[in-house]
C-alpha cells in the first residue's frame, strides 16, 4: 500500500492507495474511486484504477479536504480543469511551490 502525508490547512492527512475491496471504499452500497474521510484525516484512493485516474482522484479528494463545503459538481469541474492545467504547466507548479513563505526549508 502506497501512502503519502499531506498538510491541508495545517492538518496532516494520510493519503492511502488501497484495494477497491477496502471496506471504507464502499458507502451505501456504492463503490468509490476515492474517499475523503475528514474525521479520520484520511484520503483513500483505489489502487486498482489506472495511474492517471489515481492522480486525478487524488486531486479530487484533496480538493474536498481543502474545502469540505464545496458542492460535488464544483469539485468535479475544478478537478477536471485543474488536473489538465497542472499536467500542461509543471513549470508553473514549481514556480508556485518554490515561493519563499518561510515554511519550506532548503
Ligand atoms: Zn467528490
Amino acid at each position: 500500500m502506497k501512502e503519502m502525508k499531506l498538510d491541508i490547512h495545517g492538518r496532516v492527512y494520510d493519503m492511502m492507495f488501497v484495494p477497491a475491496t477496502h471496506p471504507k471504499m464502499t458507502l451505501d452500497g456504492e463503490l468509490y474511486w476515492g474517499r475523503a474521510l475528514y474525521g479520520e484525516s484520511e484520503l483513500l484512493i483505489d489502487e486498482n484504477i489506472s495511474e492517471e485516474k489515481q492522480k486525478e482522484t487524488a486531486l479530487h479528494e484533496v480538493l474536498h479536504a481543502v474545502d469540505p463545503d464545496m458542492e460535488e459538481d464544483k469539485i468535479l469541474s475544478l478537478t477536471h480543469n485543474l488536473f489538465a492545467f497542472i499536467r500542461h504547466n509543471p513549470d508553473f507548479i514549481e514556480y508556485i511551490s518554490q515561493c519563499n513563505l518561510g515554511v519550506i526549508d532548503e
